[in-house]
């Protein structure tokens, strides 16, 4: 891993997911985003208690999943490539940041290869930045609109993930969380009334987690608050 051990001393990261944890709501849950962290900080948080953590990098979630216990539940949360996919589905638990067809198609042909259901999220673009990626509304109804997903039995689609707008404006981005819950609603209704599994909604991250909660946030990826700055 990119990361020297010895800087882990240098965190309290047990404190600082406790400090997290007791100031989310019931219901919310956590994926610790340790991105860029050696394996020892998710060991500490670990046993405090956290299994799920989240990756944005194939080849280092790889290096982690084999060095770590197999009990955590690992999220993929960057952009993925298609061609990458096979790699993380033997093992992966969610994949946050679906946002194209094509990027389904291959997670379901390479699920139903080894013969798990891969649950996903799609990945909507609320944000103002033109460098985000993601599904505008209009895009993810027309993905949705084309009912190829309905046919696929090993791809479980289980709600939305967004990231707000990377600014100190407050109002700006709860308007953008508010403008995905409604989207969420919009949805359910119209694409899965009847499936409970579309149910997660996946915003809110160290700067503005407080905000995606009252935004009805049932997931929040927090990697600075927890673990200290990344060391790129
Ligand atoms: C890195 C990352 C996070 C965590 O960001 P922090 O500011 O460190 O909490 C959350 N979501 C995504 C998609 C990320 O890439």
């Amino acid at each position: 891993m990119r990361v020297p051990s010895d800087r882990a001393a240098m965190y309290d990261v047990k404190g600082n997911l406790r400090q997290v944890l007791s100031s989310l709501p019931d219901g919310v849950r956590l994926v610790a985003i340790s991105k860029y962290h050696p394996a020892d900080y998710i060991m500490a948080a670990y046993e405090e208690g956290q299994r799920v953590f989240g990756e944005s990098h194939e080849q280092e979630l790889r290096e982690k999943h084999n060095l770590l216990p197999k009990d955590i539940e690992w999220h993929f949360i960057g952009h993925l490539q298609t061609n990458k996919v096979k790699y993380i589905v033997p093992y992966i638990s969610m994949i946050e940041a679906v946002d194209s067809l094509k990027l389904l198609r291959e997670i379901e042909k390479q699920a139903a290869k080894c013969g798990r259901t891969v649950s996903v999220l799609l990945e909507l673009h609320i944000a103002q930045e033109a460098t985000k990626y993601g599904l505008t509304p209009d895009a993810c109804r027309q993905l949705l609109d084309s009912g190829e997903w309905r046919q696929m039995e090993h791809v479980r689609i289980c709600g939305l993930m967004m990231m707000a707008s990377n600014t100190d404006d407050k109002d700006c981005i709860a308007r953008e969380f508010q403008t995905a819950a409604d989207f969420f609603d919009e949805v359910k209704q119209r694409y899965f009334p009847d499936d409970s599994n579309f149910c997660q909604r996946s915003w809110g991250m160290s700067s503005d987690y407080a905000v995606a909660v009252r935004h009805r946030s049932t997931m929040v990826r927090i990697g600075t608050t927890i673990f200290g700055p990344r060391v790129y």
